[in-house]
């Protein structure tokens, strides 16, 4: 029933999040194409959108964009944000790779980085990203537990610690405008099959990223789309993050890391329920160019 709560937010008089900065389309893995995204957007009542297709790896693979159509990229989300400058506002930004093996992001994405409205960084890759070896975090259980073997001698706790301290290093370096799902390692963590979250060590590695975080400009992203690729994962960053972060008055977005029109805004009222009940009183949106603090709730 999202589309009820959806229009009982619009017209029940009440606030809601009005902002989506990670958006996929057809130029990397998402399913539709940006006007259609732009569309969705404006649709669900949202007044500032941002794409973020997968900025171009410097090795083979199958899900980001390809560099031969970067200069389109660029060129349609002008074209857009000029024909429906009346209805929505639109932002041109990538969600860029940081490298754990090389502790850095690509020499591409650094050139490209000038072009950008804003920035997205996130870690998928496990192992080493020189060659066509890589393994991902993000595409199925095997291929991590693969990543995990043949890099970090099957132990999960060495490779989600080296994960977090890759985290904390990105953010320092490069302080992006978002940081995005920070904890997507849980994605194939169904029944605790790589780790446990309730253990002390795991949630005691979180938190040091936290405080690293909390140090710089960087936004956290509150990233509702998981349920919808892996039913059940829940949202990134997991719900027992989000009071630590407020503590830490970490800033936060909230990004459907859509995929498609029909992810536009998913479990967007759920989450902005819990960001209340957390003591979370704003979320922060692109307005005019700039970033603002927007009321979450009435
Ligand atoms: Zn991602
Ligand atoms: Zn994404």
């Amino acid at each position: 029933m999202a589309w009820y709560n959806q229009f009982m937010l619009i017209f029940g008089g009440i606030k809601m999040i009005q902002a989506n900065f990670h958006i996929h389309s057809e130029y990397c893995d998402g399913q539709n194409t940006l006007e259609e995204m732009t569309k969705a957007g404006i649709a669900a009542g949202l007044k500032s959108i941002g794409f973020a297709s997968h900025m171009p790896l410097p090795f083979k693979n199958d899900w980001t964009m390809d560099e031969a159509k970067l200069s389109h990229y660029f060129e349609e989300i002008s074209d857009l944000k000029e024909k429906y400058a009346s209805s929505i506002e639109i932002y041109c930004g990538m969600e860029i790779d940081y490298f754990i093996d090389r502790q850095d992001i690509s020499e591409l994405a650094k050139e490209i980085l000038p072009k950008l409205d804003y920035t997205i960084m996130s870690i998928h890759t496990i192992g080493s990203t020189y060659g066509n070896e890589v393994s991902y975090i993000d595409d199925t259980r095997e291929d991590f537990a693969r990543g995990i073997k043949n890099y970090y001698d099957n132990q999960p706790q060495q490779f989600i610690e080296a994960y977090y301290k890759g985290i904390g290093e990105m953010v320092l370096r490069h302080q992006p405008d978002v940081l995005g799902h920070i904890d997507l390692i849980k994605k194939y963590n169904q029944e605790n099959f790589f780790f446990d979250e309730n253990d002390f060590w795991y949630q005691e590695t979180v938190k040091k990223c936290l405080d690293t975080i909390a140090e710089t400009r960087t936004r956290m992203e509150i990233n509702t789309g998981a349920n919808m690729r892996v039913p059940g994962v829940g949202r990134y960053p997991s719900d027992w993050m989000i009071p630590e972060m407020e503590k830490r008055k970490i800033q936060i977005t909230v990004g459907g890391d859509s995929h498609s029109v029909e992810g536009i805004v998913n479990e967007y009222n759920e989450a902005e329920m819990f960001l209340l009940s957390c003591g979370y009183k704003e979320y922060w949106m692109l307005k005019k160019g700039r970033w603002e603090a927007q009321a979450l709730g009435v």
